[in-house]
């Protein structure tokens, strides 16, 4: 074979998955110049297979050179990261704009101070320093849990607040709006309700929420930009109360929609209706992705890859990662007691996505638009129980829905 001496020498290797003797290395690793024998593997199966525990590897890395190094070297990786404006607390977005290939027309717009949330106030582990330490380092990254009932009964009440928060925030949509004052309506309502609005400092975001219009797919930032009539905007809430998340999002229209937007938030709604019917004990985790893709190419719609659902609980994400497009590897079958999230975005146009350099705001390829739903889910012993389902109070935004 080619190479024997060096395949020789690195055989006292093992894979990271399956501990034969492996050769390969995660490519990102190398970039981030880890320990040669902190990530290898024996084959692009085990790679995949590993990747989506595997990359917290990557992110704990960046995350203790920001916080291990002096001030200026933070900076520095901050840079790198896209994160300046974290650190600067918006005040980048503030400056003029970088330089990018936006993809479509929408734009970045200064971001406010950060909201306080008052002490009374039970917090995650990132409030003050801006990382999960327990999230990154826990087994629930590789092991679905089971919850017990105790657990399952407050992931009821967390849920249901989320609803409210989120339904606080579509009664606020209009033309005019910013979507700043958007996290004003989910900041207020949460801390009102005695909970934490999760996303604020998770990983240094730095809003309360997520506010993703027209081309964004996710993890817009609410920002000092107005709604304009036309325009569609998904709110994606989770709240942290008595030691555990709710998790969900649903995209609105702003004032008078054209058809085509109408359509793809319809069949974005289906899509996760669609597939919550198929969850039940003994469901492969990979069928969710078939039902999502069956629906929204039907509709000649595309579903994007790089985001999926979520394990949600004491931590805001873990096992079971769940993508929404066909053909995937997810592993696994859903069990009574088991929470997680499904959220699929579905894009007029391609399903590619691009990262602008605020180094959070997702949008599509193309700059056509997204859409996206999501639920917080609880498997039963016989079916599904969703957890932030709508209530009879939710605003009657959607007219496919029966009032
Ligand atoms: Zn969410
Ligand atoms: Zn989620």
């Amino acid at each position: 074979m080619d190479g024997g001496s060096i395949a020789s020498a690195e055989s006292t290797l093992s894979c990271a998955r399956c501990g034969k003797p492996a050769h390969l290395h995660c490519p990102k690793c190398v970039e981030l110049r880890l320990p040669r024998e902190s990530a290898v593997f024996c084959s692009q199966d085990c790679f995949k297979a590993s990747w989506s525990s595997h990359k917290t590897v990557h992110l704990k890395s960046k995350l203790s050179r920001l916080t291990a190094s002096t001030p200026d070297e933070q900076i520095s990786a901050a840079l790198n990261e896209g994160w300046l404006y974290c650190l600067k607390k918006g005040q980048a977005r503030t400056s003029k704009l970088p330089h990018f290939y936006w993809t479509g027309p929408l734009r970045q717009y200064p971001i406010s101070s950060r909201r306080i949330v008052p002490a009374n106030i039970d917090k995650p582990d990132w409030t003050i320093d801006g990382i999960p330490k327990i999230e990154l380092n826990s087994d629930l990254q590789n092991v679905v849990e089971i919850k017990t009932l105790e657990q399952i009964e407050r992931m009821r009440e967390t849920c249901r607040i989320a609803r409210e928060v989120l339904d606080a925030a579509a009664r606020a949509i209009q033309p005019g709006v910013t979507t700043d004052e958007i996290d004003e309506v989910v900041h207020e309502a949460t801390i009102a309700a005695g909970a934490y609005p999760s996303p604020l400092n998770y990983k240094f975001f730095p809003k309360s929420c997520c506010t993703s219009v027209n081309e964004v797919i996710c993890h817009g930032i609410p920002d000092a930009r107005r709604l304009e009539d036309g325009d569609i905007v998904n709110i994606d809430v989770t709240v942290y109360y008595k030691g555990v998340h709710g998790d969900l999002n649903e995209t609105y229209f702003v004032g008078n929609v054209d058809e085509a937007s109408k359509q793809l938030i319809q069949c974005t709604y289906e899509c996760l209706e669609k597939a919550i019917s198929i969850v039940k004990p003994g469901v492969r985790f990979r069928e969710v992705g078939e039902v999502i893709n069956r629906h929204a190419t039907m509709s000649g719609f595309s579903v994007v890859k790089s985001y999926c659902g979520h394990g949600i609980g004491e931590l805001f994400h873990c096992a079971p990662n769940i993508p929404h497009y066909a053909r995937n590897k997810a592993v696994g079958v859903m069990k009574a007691g088991q929470t997680f999230t499904i959220e699929p975005m579905i894009s007029a146009g391609v399903w590619r996505d691009r990262l602008w350099p605020d180094g959070w705001t997702v949008v599509t390829e193309d700059g056509k638009r997204s859409a996206q739903f999501e639920h917080t889910l609880l498997v039963t012993e016989t079916g599904v129980e969703v957890l932030t389902a709508r209530l009879p109070s939710s605003p009657n935004v959607f007219s496919w829905l029966k009032p």
